[in-house]
């Protein structure tokens, strides 16, 4: 199947997407290419950046993701400043901490990925985008996921079933995640495209 490469730097995406994006080929972004900042006020925003600077730099078939937390709690922040909510350099860690003391529990959460996908040689771009809604768990529980996942409690009853994002198998969360609905729509149209 054709390749596409993946404009990030987080190798946790690059697992989620090469399963979600299957029979597609997922390449990683080579060393030498740079990513622009995130610097745009929404996710599709910061998506397309990436797509653009990485197929412009490689010359193939590329995609970028920006994706964040949004609580009621915070009017929709940390949003599109999720990586960084506690600082430039914040690890997961720290951000969850801040997290946890500013967002109630059983409060409203949603999860929001942006993808935009460019392919250079027929100039086609294409900007899809998945959410996740869910409340704020008492406590973090569960090892699995990344970020804001020990405290993300889905709103999906079928497959979460009262447990964290973190608690879930891998293709549990792919099932009911927002990269998960997000990535569904871009297979789509990369599918019907290629008939
Ligand atoms: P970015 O898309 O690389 O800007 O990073 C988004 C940030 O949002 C991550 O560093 C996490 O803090 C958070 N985030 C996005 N998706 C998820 C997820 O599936 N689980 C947990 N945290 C997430």
């Amino acid at each position: 199947m054709p390749r596409l490469v993946l404009a990030t730097r987080n190798p946790h995406k690059a697992e989620e997407f090469a399963e979600l994006l299957a029979p597609w080929t997922v390449g990683a972004l080579p060393d030498s290419v740079d990513l622009p900042a995130e610097t745009g006020t929404t996710f599709a925003e910061n998506a397309m950046g990436k797509a653009r600077a990485a197929a412009a730099a490689t010359g193939s078939a590329a995609f970028g993701d920006d994706s964040g937390i949004e609580a009621d709690a915070l009017d929709g922040a940390p949003g599109v400043r999720s990586a960084r909510f506690a600082g430039e350099d914040a690890t997961d860690a720290e951000n969850l901490a801040l997290f946890r003391s500013r967002v109630p529990a059983g409060s409203a959460v949603a999860y929001v990925c942006a993808i935009a996908y460019v392919d250079p040689a027929t100039g086609t771009e294409h900007r899809v985008e998945g959410r996740c809604t869910g409340t704020m768990a008492p406590e973090p529980r569960g090892d699995g996921g990344f970020g804001y996942d020990p405290v993300f409690l889905p709103d999906d009853v079928e497959v979460a079933a009262g447990r964290t994002m973190a608690e879930l198998a891998p293709a549990e969360k792919a099932a009911i995640s927002h990269r998960g609905a997000a990535a569904r729509e871009l297979l789509a149209l990369l599918t019907a495209a290629a008939r």
